[in-house]
C-alpha cells in the first residue's frame, strides 16, 4: 500500500465498529461502553489506509481482551469488581502538524514486569492460541512506517492507554 491523504477518524470509527462486533460475535463477548471523542480538526493525514487499519483492530482487540479478563476475574472475586463496567475511550486531537491518537481502556493494566516485552514479537500472556504475541510488534511497526511512535500508560487501578503520535508534513 502507499500514503494516501485519509481521513483517520473516519478509518478509527470503521474500525472500532468492527473490532466491537468481532467481539460481540465471539464466544465471549462483554459489554462495553465505547466513547468516540474525535476531533474534526484532524481532517486527512498521509497514511496506508490497510496498514494503520490494522492498529485500530490490534489496539481494540487488545483492550477487549483485558477488560474481558477483569470481568471474568470479578466473577471469581466474591463481591469483588461489582459494578464493574468495561469501557474504551478513543480520543483523537491535533495539534500543528502532530496527530495524537489515545487508545484507553479500564481493564487490569500491565504488570510493571511485563511492561518493557510487550513489544516483542510472540510476546503474550494469553493461553492456548488465544495469543500470538504479534499484534503490538506489527501495530509499532505499522506507526514507525508512519514516522509515529507508540507510548504505553498502564496501571492495576485505571487500565491501560496507547498513545500514538503521527507527524507529518504539508
Ligand atoms: P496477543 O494479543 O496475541 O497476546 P499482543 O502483541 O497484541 O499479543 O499483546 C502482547 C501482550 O501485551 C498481551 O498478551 C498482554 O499481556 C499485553 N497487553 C496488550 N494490550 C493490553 C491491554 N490493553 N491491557 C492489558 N494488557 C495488554
Ligand atoms: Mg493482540
Amino acid at each position: 500500500g502507499k500514503l494516501e491523504q485519509t481521513d483517520l477518524n473516519a478509518v478509527i470509527k470503521e474500525y472500532v465498529n468492527l473490532a466491537f462486533h468481532g467481539m460481540r460475535a465471539s464466544k465471549e463477548p462483554i459489554n462495553v461502553d465505547i466513547d468516540l471523542q474525535l476531533d474534526k480538526d484532524v481532517g486527512e493525514i498521509p497514511l496506508v489506509a490497510e496498514d494503520f487499519s490494522r492498529v485500530i483492530l490490534n489496539l481494540c482487540n487488545n483492550a477487549f481482551d483485558a477488560m474481558r479478563e477483569k470481568t471474568l476475574q470479578g466473577f471469581q472475586t466474591p463481591g469483588g469488581l461489582e459494578g464493574y463496567q468495561p469501557k474504551l475511550t478513543i480520543r483523537t486531537h491535533k495539534s500543528g502538524n502532530t496527530v495524537t491518537i489515545e487508545i484507553q481502556d479500564n481493564g487490569p493494566g500491565i504488570p510493571d514486569d511485563i511492561k518493557d516485552k510487550i513489544l516483542q514479537p510472540f510476546f503474550t500472556t494469553k493461553k492456548g492460541t488465544a495469543g500470538t504475541g504479534l499484534g503490538l510488534s506489527i501495530t509499532n511497526d505499522i506507526i514507525k512506517a508512519h514516522g509515529g511512535n507508540l507510548e504505553v500508560y498502564s496501571d492495576e487501578s485505571t487500565g491501560t492507554r496507547f498513545n500514538i503520535h503521527i507527524s507529518y508534513t504539508g
